[in-house]
């Protein structure tokens, strides 16, 4: 730019001249970053506008992009209050998911991408806040700060459809989650690579072992438990170049042989079935998560949250 003005004025000598033309200049370039700084989130608002999930019901709800880009607020949760939780119980749905997709079968593990999608609007509109299981392990043996609404979202399987349909959905509110993946099976049809889950793992979330080949523990003998359980976690540690330190039993079977070779492994925690939030020492090493059923609508999945505002909501209206 200077060029171009010293082009266009290359007559001017005197001092005063030289000053007006500086001064010139510098409201030049103010109305220019003026102009730049008002058109800037303007441009850069519009096609985020038209990205956000849409709602059911068309109310004032602001999109969390949107708000962000407007206060320029780097935290991902600057409203949210942390509570002391632990050392002990800590309270704390973990939930499970196995496919987020169109199911090809009649299946109950398959969540419609959609009502996935609207499960986590709702966390998001109930004030839940999905953590890192290992702040939840943490909260357990130590104690830790966590969201008022905490909640672990765990996906089991290493299936291609949880990076592709609920990896996006997630990100959109800025939820992580675990992904239970089977070392032996990383890449094969219908499962996710390496690449993915460093993908995933670089936004923030967690990836645990799921044994090596979902094998039946309580129908191997130790030799082969010792290749899912112990093997599992050294050989996705190897692939992923980062810790692995949960596992997840494949059809939530636990046995005496499998519940050792976690301890041999040195995994911080281990992840079954269950019907409770509550989380603790005594079952840090089969933690209770609420499977997701193909079925569930809102009510039902509140249901599992421990969570009835929606409810009472309803009630209030009849
Ligand atoms: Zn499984």
């Amino acid at each position: 730019m200077r060029n171009i003005l010293k082009k266009n004025f290359v007559v001017v000598t005197s001092v005063a001249q030289r000053r007006a033309i500086a001064l010139a200049t510098r409201c030049f370039l103010f109305v220019v970053f003026t102009l730049m700084s008002c058109s800037a989130p303007q441009a850069a608002l519009t096609p985020i506008a038209t990205e956000t999930p849409q709602p059911p019901t068309k109310t004032s709800t602001p999109s969390l992009t949107a708000t962000k880009f407007l206060t320029e607020t780097p935290a991902s949760t600057p409203t949210q209050v942390g509570v002391k939780r632990g050392p002990g119980i800590v309270r704390c749905t973990i939930l499970l998911y196995h496919h987020v997709g169109i199911s090809p079968i009649e299946s109950q593990y398959y969540i419609h991408p959609e009502n996935f999608s609207l499960q986590m609007k709702a966390l998001d509109e109930w004030g839940f806040t999905p953590i890192p299981l290992s702040l939840l392990v943490k909260a357990i043996n130590e104690g830790a700060i966590l969201p008022e609404k905490p909640v672990v979202i765990s996906f089991d399987d290493g299936r291609m459809d949880i990076y592709e349909n609920a990896f996006p959905i997630m990100q959109k509110y800025d939820f992580t989650g675990i992904f239970y993946v089977l070392s032996g099976g990383l890449g094969d049809k219908g499962l996710v690579d390496v690449a993915e889950l460093q993908e995933m793992a670089a936004a923030g979330w967690e990836i645990g072992s799921h044994s090596n080949s979902h094998a039946d523990l309580s129908k191997i003998g130790a030799d082969a438990s010792y290749r899912e359980v112990v093997r599992s976690r050294e050989i996705l540690e190897e692939e992923l170049g980062f810790p692995v330190t949960s596992f997840a039993y494949p059809f939530g079977t636990i046995t005496e042989i499998a519940g050792k070779q976690i301890h041999i492994a040195g995994y911080e925690s281990a992840a079954g079935l269950g019907h409770t939030d509550s989380q603790g020492p005594g079952n840090l090493f089969y933690l209770q998560r609420r499977p997701i059923s193909w079925d569930y609508d809102l009510k039902r999945f509140a249901i599992v949250l421990g969570w009835e505002g929606p409810l009472l909501i309803e009630k209030e209206h009849e």
